[in-house]
């Protein structure tokens, strides 16, 4: 097969995200990728900015993640999890137990962030009704977030630039405040609470859990909020006996310089999901992680069971791949790294702040985030193959210009990405200006 006869069958026969098949995405083939490189088809090779959506910490083909997964194969790829266990998903257990907060203390090893969120959803569900309080069984959000593309998880997400518009009517109604305010740990103000505690203070009788984004709200908008957000709304949830979701899908293993974001408020949830960089960016798994009183409440009259069991639960191959990526990351210097991307994205972008079609520029961890004034959806035709043209494989949406790379990068490699992300920009005016 050639690269065209893979693109044209592709074209005529392929879902890709979020996509037409009457329209096709103008699409690259890679052939294979190595450190923070993608290897194109037609010869070029690109710096990848996006980490596959947030997962490939470590850059691509890790020669230690790639001994884990042979070594693995050769044992087991899989076997199921119902009635067997084995050690890949015990040491991976042990490890997110020891990672994370004393208080979470069991875990849920599902197949992808998604289903991670589902399980969080019946988990809370679940407890209100061991509890015999199934009367509570609404969650409360704020808009801008995202959790996922399953059914429970799309209830949760934005409700205007998620999907609730194609499915009006199925999904679960939950309740939704405005999205935090205050940018910054610096701007907090208590009332940015306030539409919230009014919100529970209504609706607490009915509500399971308050579910969120931990400091960082990433496909729904790549906002950032203050810390101090986080502890108030524990102390709500404190206050009228609701469970708190963190979906620490995106901001998990050390993304925004804490290695979970929870950490830089100094609170915890009840409920805590990952995934994506799980394993860095090898194979799919998330998790789910709850605490005793959850877990234990549960099962309150000794009957209930959790109502979750996918076939590729605990996958072996994917949770040995994920324990050795918790390994090389805890005995890497990632604050450090984590550190030098922020302080240079910070540098890079802060000069197109200026630009006229620039709203925002912001960092956090090693997120760099260009909010320009215009949506990019109208450039959509062009822009993939501009991008690819500067050497770097970068993802607009919305109005949004935004990186994450892997954390090895090193300063001229991302020097490359910010100068492509000021090439994006200026060409988008270019057009922008024309029209
Ligand atoms: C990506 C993401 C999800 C969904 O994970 P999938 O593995 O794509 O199902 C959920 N929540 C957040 C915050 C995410 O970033």
């Amino acid at each position: 097969m050639t690269q065209s006869d893979n693109l044209a069958f592709d074209a005529a026969h392929l879902w890709h995200p979020y996509s037409s098949v009457t329209q096709p995405p103008l699409l690259h083939e890679v052939v294979s990728a190595s450190g923070v490189y993608l290897n194109l088809a037609d010869g070029r090779r690109v710096i990848d900015g996006m980490s596959s959506w947030w997962s490939a910490i470590h850059g691509y083909n890790h020669p230690r993640l790639n001994q884990a997964a042979k070594d693995q194969i050769d044992k087991m790829a899989h076997v199921m999890f119902g009635g067997l266990t084995h050690d890949p998903a015990v040491s991976l257990a042990r490890r997110l137990i020891d990672l994370t907060d004393p208080a979470l203390d069991y875990v849920f090893l599902a197949d992808t962030g998604s289903v991670s969120v589902e399980v969080a959803i019946k988990m809370a569900l679940q407890y209100w009704i061991a509890q015999g309080k199934s009367q509570r069984h609404t969650l409360l959000t704020v808009r801008g977030g995202y959790h996922g593309d399953t059914f429970g998880a799309m209830s949760v997400c934005d409700p205007v630039n998620g999907m609730h518009s194609h499915f009006s009517g199925v999904l679960a109604k939950q309740i939704f405040a405005p999205p935090p305010q205050c940018g910054s740990d610096e701007d907090w103000h208590e009332r940015d609470i306030e539409p919230v505690r009014a919100l529970i203070a209504q609706h607490h009788d009915t509500m399971a859990a308050v579910i969120i984004e931990p400091l960082v709200q990433g496909a729904g908008g790549m906002r950032f909020y203050s810390a101090h957000y986080l502890k108030a709304l524990r102390q709500l949830c404190d206050e009228y006996g609701l469970l708190l979701i963190f979906d620490e899908i995106a901001t998990g293993f050390g993304r925004t310089g804490h290695l979970f974001a929870y950490q830089a408020a100094d609170v915890v949830p009840d409920i805590l999901c990952l995934g994506k960089a799980l394993t860095g960016g090898y194979m799919t798994l998330a998790a789910t992680l709850c605490s005793q009183q959850v877990a234990t409440g549960i099962s309150a009259d000794g009957q209930g069971v959790l109502m979750h069991g996918p076939t590729f639960m605990g996958n072996p191959l994917a949770c040995r791949v994920a324990c050795e990526s918790i390994d090389l990351l805890l005995a890497s210097d990632w604050q450090q790294s984590v550190q030098s991307i922020s302080a240079q994205l910070q540098s890079d972008l802060a000069p197109l702040a200026k630009q006229d079609l620039v709203k925002d520029v912001r960092v956090k961890g090693a997120i760099g985030v260009v909010e320009l004034t215009v949506p990019l959806d109208p450039h959509m035709d062009w822009l993939p193959a501009f991008i690819v043209d500067q050497g770097v494989w970068i993802r607009p949406f919305r109005h949004l210009i935004y990186i994450m790379p892997p954390y090895i990068i090193n300063t001229q490699q991302l020097r490359v990405l910010t100068h492509a992300i000021a090439q994006i920009v200026a060409a988008v005016s270019e057009k922008e200006s024309s029209t």
